[in-house]
């Protein structure tokens, strides 16, 4: 196992939010990549924010998604696994207190007696001299320190001279000028750290080597830097990757359906196309072109160096079809496996169908399927009376003079049909089209519109060998009642 260990640090305080799954992913498939290790910390130190349902909610969307890690906390009947623990922020405190303090003994950080007052002050004087905020309290005397006692107070970090230069393995170099920088607290009037101190005390002991996550932490990193230079661990690399974007190229927000990783899953799409998906938003893959990926081959592909800094809005048409593709790129027996409790939903009665009749049904609907519920609408008509036709359609292929003697003559057709099987049946309708001197189109439509009632769905004739020759005649005598009734 190499020496990469990366980590995602989500704060539970909801669900699997996709643009912490982007990072995750691209956290996931960088430690595999390079045979390193991926850790899930949970920064739950949000004590009211933080629920166990949000954490067991988190989980499950890593979960969905196959992304496993190697150490993280307890989940379900699975313990904690790794020698770095605990993975629970909450359960670190005491860590990042110990570390706060080593600062100031150090002369790293020191104890700030500011009142309110005193901070608007100094703000407000900062504000005017155009300069950063400077508190008094960092050029105390240890005697002046001592005589303030247990007075409330805060520890700030004593932000060093000169500059401080990241070398982002997304956005490039960047710099900036320490003086621009405040003192900040590490350590509230209560005594609990502040995140820059529990993130870094926490990378740095976890050995974490690549911290990758969302480019709105980009600015946090400065800090970051300085800390773990101050508390003399190994400094990481870091890449600030962009933020998903909705389709009208803002960041995606809480309340969008599919802001929630499992409403995927509700609405029917793979996890394997999802990850495929958010991959490439944000990583160009080398073979131009190519975008089709399962995930062992997003593992073996996945490189930094074509990571992108510029944010990728979603486009669900496009995700659609992707989500097409890897169901095509299922076998017959999973698709079958994943679409039975959705229909079984839709309220259709699978019982009586034979296992060998349900799989040719996947079989048929395999090459046509965006989504998994997508099933639903290109089958229903199997498991239930047809009662009512497209309009469309029925204007443009039974609105006709000729309509009546042509669904006879399909009937006909029909009937006559010994070998009741998708080629059967096709034999029929060509001989018939040839006889009639029409084209197969003139025939297909109609039929498929007695059949299932619609203008759209899998291929005729494969249906109609499922809906078997007894019930394809009694539909195709109903539509023809029906064109009579027009
Ligand atoms: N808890 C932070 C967040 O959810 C992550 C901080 C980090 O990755 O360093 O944005």
């Amino acid at each position: 196992m190499s020496t990469v260990r990366c980590r995602i640090a989500p704060s539970p305080s909801g669900f699997l939010h996709l643009g912490t799954a982007k990072m995750a992913l691209f956290n996931h498939l960088f430690a595999r990549k390079m045979g390193g290790t991926f850790i899930l910390r949970l920064e739950d130190t949000d004590a009211a924010r933080t629920e166990e349902e949000f954490v067991s909610a988190m989980c499950e969307g890593f979960k969905w998604l196959g992304i496993d890690w190697d150490e993280g906390p307890a989940f379900g009947d699975e313990p904690e696994k790794g020698d770095y623990g605990p993975y629970r922020q909450s359960q670190r405190r005491d860590l990042h207190v110990r570390e706060g303090l080593r600062l100031v003994e150090e002369g790293k950080a020191y104890k700030c007696f500011l009142t309110r007052e005193e901070i608007a002050a100094e703000r407000e004087a900062a504000r005017r001299e155009n300069r950063s905020f400077h508190s008094k309290w960092r050029d105390a005397s240890p005697d002046e320190v001592a005589a303030m006692g247990d007075a409330p107070h805060v520890v700030r970090f004593r932000v060093p001279e000169g500059a401080t230069v990241i070398e982002d393995l997304v956005q490039g170099t960047v710099r900036t000028e320490n003086r621009e920088i405040d003192d900040f607290v590490i350590l509230k009037p209560n005594g609990d750290p502040i995140f820059h101190l529990a993130v870094v005390v926490d990378d740095g002991m976890m050995k974490i080597t690549h911290v990758i996550r969302g480019d709105d932490h980009l600015t946090n990193a400065f800090r970051h830097v300085m800390l773990f230079n101050a508390l003399g661990y190994d400094l990481p690399r870091f890449a600030h990757l962009p933020m998903v974007l909705d389709e009208a190229g803002k960041k995606y927000s809480k309340r969008m359906r599919g802001a929630n990783v499992l409403d995927w899953r509700d609405d029917g799409y793979l996890p394997q196309a999802l990850i495929n998906y958010v991959a490439l938003l944000g990583w160009t893959p080398e073979e131009e072109n190519r975008e089709l990926f399962t995930p062992e081959e997003l593992q073996a592909h996945f490189t930094p160096d074509r990571w992108g800094k510029s944010a990728a809005r979603f486009d669900l048409k496009k995700f659609n079809w992707l989500n097409g593709q890897h169901i095509r790129m299922l076998s017959v027996e999973e698709l079958l496996d994943l679409v039975t409790p959705i229909l079984e939903k839709a309220g259709f009665d699978l019982g009586g169908r034979s296992r060998p009749w349900l799989l040719q049904l996947a079989a048929m609907c395999r090459e046509k399927l965006h989504t998994l519920n997508d099933i639903v609408a290109q089958t229903d008509f199997f498991f239930q009376d047809i009662t009512e036709y497209e309009e469309k359609p029925v204007k443009k292929h039974w609105r006709k003079d000729d309509a009546a003697e042509r669904m006879a003559r399909l009937m006909a057709a029909m009937e006559s049909v010994n070998d009741w099987t998708h080629d059967g049946i096709k034999a029929a309708y060509a001989k018939l089209a040839e006889e009639t001197g029409e084209g197969l189109g003139k025939l297909v439509h109609p039929t498929r519109l007695a059949l299932t009632g619609k203008s759209v769905g899998p291929g005729l004739f494969e249906l109609a060998e499922l809906l078997g020759k007894e019930e394809c005649l009694k539909r195709m005598r109903a539509g023809l009642e029906y064109v009579k009734s027009l």
